[in-house]
């Protein structure tokens, strides 16, 4: 079998983290089986749905890496699900009813009311050719629901889940088309699974109850349903499904410094029994990608702990990977000797400012002697290894300062500034001759 996936947002709004996670394990699931990875815009609903949103969804899924092997659209195949509501009517699957939102809401709080689940009563089904002829008289318009076989359980092994079994007495027939001609999701995605031949449906287990009505739809339309992988949704660190995630996209994510890298272990392995470990590119994701490893508690995103694993993300990404964001004339030694200190590939900036840039180092004139003695003792200690433990040492035994009063001056004669990377990191990089050239230029101006 070769293995077909797709990823189906509807272009409403941004890709959020938990889309982006479907997206990412859709996309996984086809590298691991060298199978197909499908976009498919979900834009039935034409007033809400908006181009610059898909063009947004490219965008974030490039950002990712993530480029689909194919992208198929709703809107373009309005025929299909024409073609398919004709069929399932010629084969008594499907009836139109006429009740309007008022009706069936009174219907519901009356079962509610004698302790009845609220499920569709299937009156429009005892509706006789001439009832529907008067309705229609009157100006009302159908829509369409699917009849639901009670026959026989509804069952299916999910790659997640295990065990599925639904009661289809229990379920509504689902409305699949509204009075003025609109579908609502559920044929439309049955009819393209079909047509697109997708094999695994990866969502999350939002769905679960669709996927009950929709197995029955592949039946009724003669086809085998796919396997399904429904995820468990995916929480804030204080275990609630929060606001902030639902609105938490690649624009923000990326504004704090966050690698593509970083976002993609992340999503893939939360919420599984793998470690979330970094990696700097997908291939160890994709080669561990198994649907056995995903628990069913929901998964648990930390933005402090995606900063975390992005900056150990960052301290293995090669040259290549970056040049493009650094600053011009950066090498590639000069980045292998920054990036271990680095959060985020931003930084870099500022440490090559602070390194190779002129640095604006006034002094006061009470810490010219200790400026002096810095600079003599610079001269003398071992660069090899350390050098700004073994600085510090000399300069409190010579002086007798410590603290900030000894750490403040040194700081602002070697970079400029009050605060910034940790001077034992800095100080190797700048060097013996320029930290010399620094701390004596820094004492002159005290
Ligand atoms: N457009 C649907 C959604 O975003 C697709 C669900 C599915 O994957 O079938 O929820």
């Amino acid at each position: 079998m070769s293995v077909v996936t797709r990823f189906a947002p509807s272009p409403t709004g941004r890709l959020h983290v938990g889309n982006l996670r479907t997206a990412i394990h859709n996309w996984l699931f086809a590298r691991r089986h060298g199978g197909r990875f499908l976009l498919r815009i979900d834009d039935t609903d034409q007033a809400r749905s908006s181009e610059d949103c898909v063009h947004a969804i490219r965008a974030d899924l490039a950002w990712l890496g993530i480029v689909a092997d194919g992208e198929e659209r709703q809107s373009a195949r309005f025929g299909r699900y024409e073609a398919a509501l004709a069929r399932l009517h010629a084969e008594g699957r499907v009836y139109p009813a006429y009740e309007t939102a008022q009706e069936l809401d009174l219907k519901r709080k009356v079962q509610l009311g004698r302790g009845l689940p609220p499920v569709y009563d299937r009156a429009a089904l005892a509706l006789s050719d001439d009832d529907r002829a008067r309705l229609e008289g009157e100006g009302r318009r159908p829509h369409w629901r699917f009849r639901l076989d009670h026959g026989r359980p509804i069952e299916w092994t999910d790659l997640v889940r295990g065990p599925q079994h639904f009661d289809p007495a229990l379920l509504s027939d689902p409305v699949i088309r509204r009075e003025d001609g609109s579908w609502l999701y559920m044929l439309p995605s049955v009819v393209d699974d079909i047509d697109m031949a997708v094999t695994h449906v990866v969502r999350g287990e939002d769905h679960v109850a669709n996927t009950a009505v929709q197995v029955q739809m592949f039946e009724a339309l003669g086809a085998a349903a796919p396997h399904f992988a429904h995820e468990a949704l995916l929480v804030g660190a204080e275990g609630k499904l929060s606001k902030r995630l639902g609105s938490l996209g690649v624009d923000e994510i990326r504004e704090q410094g966050i690698e593509p890298a970083a976002l993609m272990a992340k999503l893939a392995r939360i919420g599984t029994s793998l470690p979330v470990e970094p990696v700097a590119s997908p291939e160890p994701l994709i080669e561990g990608f198994d649907f056995a490893t995903f628990g069913r508690a929901p998964a648990r995103f930390d933005l402090e702990e995606l900063a975390q694993l992005n900056a150990r993300v960052v301290h293995l990404l090669p040259f290549a990977a970056v040049a493009e964001r650094l600053p011009g004339g950066m090498s590639e030694a000069d980045w292998e000797a920054i990036r271990p200190n680095l959060k985020s590939v931003a930084e870099a900036a500022d440490w090559w400012a602070i390194l190779h840039g002129h640095v604006e180092n006034a002094a006061e004139a009470n810490d010219r002697a200790l400026l002096e003695a810095a600079a003599e003792e610079a001269a003398a200690i071992d660069w090899s290894e350390s050098p700004w433990p073994a600085l510090v040492a000399r300069l409190k035994a010579r002086t007798g300062r410590a603290g900030k009063a000894l750490f403040l001056p040194l700081r602002r004669a070697l970079t400029g500034r009050d605060s910034g990377p940790e001077m034992a990191a800095l100080l190797p990089l700048i060097g013996p001759d320029e930290t010399v050239a620094r701390l004596r230029s820094a004492a002159a101006q005290a």
